[in-house]
């Protein structure tokens, strides 16, 4: 572990085609990310880290560049096999939680299950014992808008565990809750990395936050002005 390399970015430019602007957004990033690494993202609004992050996430693709995930090219796969790579090495954890509000807690974990062909009885115990790895086992039934914001972002997290990913992207996780809440939601992550390697990347406005990962980048303007140490955040 620590010297695979999960992610390579080579040369990669984004240019949105809507855009009246022609500039850039991402602007010629070269990046790798070994397995078991736990790296956090920073700039200000408008830097190009949401974009980066979509591109990583096989939800959005580069204008220009290549993008190497778990040793596959992603740009030359169709939309079939980018949904399949996705689903099988990516788990997603948003700034909204984005759970859907008329389900149960035990439901929306098993949502990645049920589109995985998976029959319910498994379903409903992997299901379980995501959210008992969360701290949620009381919670199976509740539905979102009975939790607090810190146990819906665990259901999040527990949702985003359930296809066994190699890596977690994270999109400000952290930014609709409070700080306590917010290191707790951490604390999960750290697990999550230190015990089963899983990697993760996070995107945070939060120097606090920063300091959980163990690689810092930063972009500015959608360049990378900084790699490395979080001292640095
Ligand atoms: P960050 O997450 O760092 O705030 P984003 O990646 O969201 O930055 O946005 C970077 C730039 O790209 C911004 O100028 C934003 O307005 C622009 N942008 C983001 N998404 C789109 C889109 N779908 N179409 C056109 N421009 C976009
Ligand atoms: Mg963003």
């Amino acid at each position: 572990m620590g010297s695979t390399p999960l992610i390579q970015v080579d040369h990669l430019t984004k240019r949105y085609e809507t855009s009246a602007d022609a500039t850039p957004v991402l602007k010629d990033i070269s990046l790798t990310i070994n397995s078991g690494e736990f790296v956090a993202i920073m700039g200000p609004s408008g830097s190009g880290k949401s974009t980066f992050m979509n591109i990583l996430g096989c939800l959005d693709t580069p204008t220009d560049g290549k993008y190497t995930l778990n040793n596959r090219d992603v740009s030359q796969m169709n939309v079939d096999e980018l949904a399949q790579l996705r689903n099988q090495t990516i788990g997603f954890v948003f700034q909204g939680f984005n759970l859907l509000k008329r389900v149960a807690a035990v439901d929306n974990v098993a949502l990645p299950l049920l589109y995985a062909g998976i029959g319910k009885a498994e379903r409903n115990q992997r299901a379980t014992e995501l959210l008992e790895q969360t701290g949620l086992g009381r919670f199976t039934q509740s539905l979102p808008n009975q939790l607090s914001g810190g146990q819906q972002q665990r259901v999040a997290i527990a949702r985003a565990l359930a296809n066994q990913p190699k890596l977690i992207l994270a999109d400000e996780p952290t930014g609709n809750l409070d700080t306590q809440t917010g290191s707790e939601v951490m604390d999960i992550f750290t697990r999550l990395n230190k015990e089963q390697g899983i990697t993760i990347i996070l995107v945070t406005h939060e120097a606090d936050i920063a300091h959980y990962a163990h690689r810092l980048v930063k972009f500015v303007d959608g360049k990378i002005v900084h790699d490395g140490g979080v001292q640095a955040a």
